[in-house]
């Protein structure tokens, strides 16, 4: 572990200790500490993992996003609500479905346009982008099922975003969903992921948003924390500054946080240890959930963002 005396998203020495959490996700030994920036406001690992402790906080086994692909209703589900929302679907289905709409990962999706995930796991997205119509690639440096990623025709390869070969200004479409939370040097990734993306293209970055009701209620119990694989805890605000001074332009905010926010912080905040409860708890947490979307405190957000030039 090494120990930083600035903060690595804006530099600033004005850094303090705000609490100590464990990993009650996935069962990671030992206490973790998180310090608060006073300028920025991030909150972040203190010390951080070196690279080769990282790999160790995910278990192949056990974390979400380098399991299997699921071809199950949930994703037929998704690939509905692609096809209803950016796909021209009918008005009756968009008002229909328009209470669960924030499953869709929106993105201005036209058939055919060329996207790239980066930390795409075993390809749970681009899966469901593949079903849509899309022409899709992937980045995962982590583990991962590469015969059925193979079979399904997702070209993910095995490797982190600084050692790709792609030509320059590539891709209509980059996706960093809730993967740069999990990266060390933030700015060098926003950098290349520039420099990939077309002159018109899109990029779409989401991760948990520390400036929410449900950090503001749990604290160090709130779920998005994910301690240790969190290096960095962003807000709204200051990801909306970094994504500026990176050269991007924000196009739309989007809040699209969901009832886990406070079903699965809540069992963290009492120390239950069956998951069997979030079910009856995400029912009753869910009008919750609209009303801090709406109020724009969820905590989870989703911004769009193209060149500024
Ligand atoms: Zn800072």
């Amino acid at each position: 572990m090494k120990k930083l005396k600035n903060c690595p998203l804006c530099g600033s020495s004005k850094i303090h200790f705000l609490y100590k959490n464990q990993d009650k996700n996935l069962g990671s030994k030992g206490s973790f500490n998180q310090d608060l920036c006073e300028i920025c406001n991030c909150i972040f690992l203190n010390p951080q993992p070196e690279k080769k402790e990282v790999l160790g906080f995910y278990p192949k086994d056990k974390y979400y996003s380098l399991q299997r692909i699921d071809k199950g209703s949930k994703a037929n589900l998704k690939i509905e609500l692609c096809k209803t929302y950016f796909g021209g679907g009918n008005q009756l289905k968009k008002i229909l479905f328009s209470p669960i709409s924030f499953l869709a990962r929106g993105a201005k999706m036209k058939k055919g346009l060329k996207v790239l995930d980066i930390g795409s796991g075993s390809g749970q997205f681009l899966y469901e982008m593949k079903k849509f119509g899309l022409d899709v690639y992937g980045l995962e440096p982590g583990e991962f099922n590469r015969d059925e990623t193979k079979k399904e025709g997702l070209k993910i390869e095995n490797k982190p975003l600084e050692k790709t070969k792609y030509k320059k200004e590539s891709f209509d479409l980059i996706t960093l969903n809730h993967v740069l939370e999990h990266l060390e040097n933030p700015g060098l990734a926003l950098s290349k992921i520039k420099s990939l993306l077309k002159k018109d293209g899109l990029f779409i970055v989401a991760v948990p948003n520390s400036r929410s009701l449900a950090h503001f209620l749990f604290r160090k119990n709130w779920y998005q924390l994910d301690t240790p694989r969190h290096l960095i805890n962003y807000s709204d605000k200051n990801l909306n500054r970094t994504l500026k001074k990176s050269g991007f332009r924000i196009l739309r905010v989007r809040y699209n946080s969901r009832p886990s926010q406070f079903s699965v912080s809540f069992r963290y905040l009492f120390g239950f240890k069956g998951k069997s409860i979030d079910k009856i708890l995400d029912v009753i947490f869910l009008p919750l959930t609209w009303i801090v979307n709406a109020l724009k405190l969820g905590d989870q957000i989703e911004i769009w963002c193209e060149k500024a030039h």
